[in-house]
């Protein structure tokens, strides 16, 4: 009897014992992730994850896809899909029509000029050339997936965002971050804005002070295997790459001097992951029971892809590079945070065309149509007696001069009608239309809500030229992105780490779908402007 009172009490005190080394952490409520690091890696087209995989290592995108979860179809859910509205979009899990941000700039009516879209003459930036223009997310309207973490944790949860262009730091982080961080490329430092401080910590001046980017172009820019091993790129040199287009690209010759060539090289990706580990370290990232969050994007891909093209040895290099780049920082995290402790996302802003002049060598359809090409509108401006029709032309979308035209007691409903028909008529464009009423376009349905999805009226144009696709308005060598067409809105996504379920999922999903994702892992309010879907097959 005695015996059977102990071994009850014993099992008692064993099932106690379990549930409590089941039970979280006293302040630590719920099991989280104690990092999420966002990598944006900017301009990555989709098949990047597998055009070069043969050469990419155990430890980078390899890993990704054999840990993680490779969402195979994922698409940007509005036309424009340009650096701030990609950025923007992913950490809001918002449509530009909702989060305000409609592009890279865009024409502003009260203030009769254009607007970038992380400017904020309020504040200063801190740490650069003494004339760098100063920026915040002020433009941003919705909150983000980190800013969710931070009042998800009673702003205890730190969030800082990374990159060398200012709008790929500043837009993921949000507007209650600890800090975003970005380079100025007229000094050669890591910068940020007095919107997040009064002046910049010891640990970024005293990585300003390592002068990183001279000892990358002591490096030099070489292929990292022998160049005749390139076999997935044309040859080095092509008439329709941007200049400087020969390898081995001398960099030492700049060391000191010019600060700014290192963003169109590979190593603008390591030193952006070499100041992550620094702010990681420094700020103790990932190192409390309290979820941080380090967004990081990688800004050098795109700028060598607009130089380059997507089929240059110099883009096939620059991925080989940025996958080793990868396993470096992601053997840095499992050593520093603790592998399975946190959990990665990588994803990008948008894709990119092929060069005009490529395809056109392989007799595929492809244009380069000069940005400023104005016929159609002097044409119009001229039958109704103006000067010009429009104050402003971003993101493939004309401004009407209302004031002309009203001033000149014109119908603005007829004149625009003149101008849309007159630019349909150029057959260079699949189709210009009228933005104010873009559902009585005849559009499939799938094209037109992404127009619509980009569509903010209060900063928008008034008439939307669509190019034909493998056409882009841009410069006639190198490439750009912008349109709707999927080698322009497909993009990977990739998440890896706690909470992550492995796999490969094929059905579509949306850029908006990860903040919603992300926020559901964690157990996290969605941001306020969030249309995106959890992407349930993610997690575990
Ligand atoms: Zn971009
Ligand atoms: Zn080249
Ligand atoms: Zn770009």
């Amino acid at each position: 009897m005695k015996k059977a009172w102990l071994s009850i009490l014993s099992l008692t005190f064993t099932l106690l014992s379990i549930a409590q080394s089941n039970a979280p952490a006293t302040g630590s409520a719920l099991p989280r992730p104690k990092l999420v690091v966002g990598i944006m890696v900017d301009q990555m087209r989709w098949d990047f994850l597998y055009r070069y995989a043969d050469r990419y290592e155990e430890g980078g995108f390899r890993r990704m896809l054999k840990e993680g979860l490779t969402c195979e179809n994922t698409m940007i859910s509005y036309a424009q899909t340009v650096t701030a509205a990609g950025h923007a979009s992913v950490y809001t899990g918002a449509v530009p029509a909702i989060n305000g941000i409609v592009g890279n700039d865009w024409y502003d009516r009260a203030l009769g000029r254009v607007v970038y879209c992380v400017e904020d003459t309020s504040v200063k930036t801190i740490g650069g050339a003494a004339n760098a223009a100063p920026m915040s997310p002020a433009n941003l309207w919705t909150t983000t997936m980190t800013d969710e973490l931070r009042l998800a944790t009673n702003f205890k949860g730190k969030v800082i965002g990374v990159a060398i262009k200012d709008r790929g730091g500043i837009l993921p982080a949000g507007h209650a971050a600890n800090a975003a961080y970005w380079y100025d490329a007229a000094s050669g430092n890591w910068v940020t804005s007095t919107y997040y401080m009064d002046a910049l910590p010891a640990w970024t001046t005293a990585f300003n002070g390592r002068k990183v980017v001279d000892s990358l172009y002591k490096q030099e820019w070489n292929t990292l295997y022998p160049i005749a091993t390139y076999t997935q790129s044309d040859e080095d040199i092509k008439a329709y790459e941007g200049p400087n287009n020969k390898f081995p690209h001398q960099l030492s010759p700049f060391v000191g001097k010019n600060y700014q060539l290192i963003a169109a090289t590979p190593q603008g990706s390591t030193m952006t992951l070499e100041f992550s580990k620094a702010a990681l370290l420094a700020e103790e990232l990932g190192k409390d029971a309290i979820t941080d969050f380090l967004a990081i994007s990688l800004s050098s891909p795109d700028y060598i892809g607009h130089q380059y093209g997507p089929n240059s040895i110099e883009a096939e290099d620059c991925y080989l590079r940025l996958d080793h780049d990868l396993k470096n920082f992601f053997e840095f995290l499992d050593a520093k945070v603790g592998k399975g402790q946190y959990t990665v996302f990588l994803s990008a802003d948008h894709g990119a065309s092929h060069a005009a002049g490529f395809s056109q060598e392989h007799k595929l359809p492809g244009l380069a149509i000069p940005y400023a090409d104005n016929v159609a509108e002097t044409t119009v401006a001229k039958a109704f007696g103006l000067s010009k029709l429009a104050v402003g032309f971003n993101n493939a979308q004309y401004y009407m001069d209302w004031a002309a035209i009203d001033a000149a007691k014109l119908d603005r409903n007829v004149v625009v009608k003149a101008f849309v028909d007159e630019l349909n008529k150029d057959p260079r464009y699949f189709l210009a239309f009228d933005n104010r009423d873009i559902s009585a376009v005849n559009l499939p349905a799938e094209v037109k809500e992404m127009f619509l999805k980009g569509y903010n009226r209060q900063r928008c144009g008034d008439v939307q030229v669509i190019t034909k696709p493998g056409s882009y308005l841009g410069f006639p060598t190198g490439t750009t992105h912008g349109s709707w067409y999927p080698y322009d809105a497909h993009v990977p996504l990739v998440f890896m780490g706690w909470g992550i379920k492995p796999g490969r999922l094929v059905r579509e999903v949306h850029t908006i779908d990860i903040a919603p994702t992300v926020c559901d892992l964690l157990h996290i309010q969605m941001p306020n402007g969030s249309i995106g879907k959890v992407i349930d097959e993610a997690i575990k």
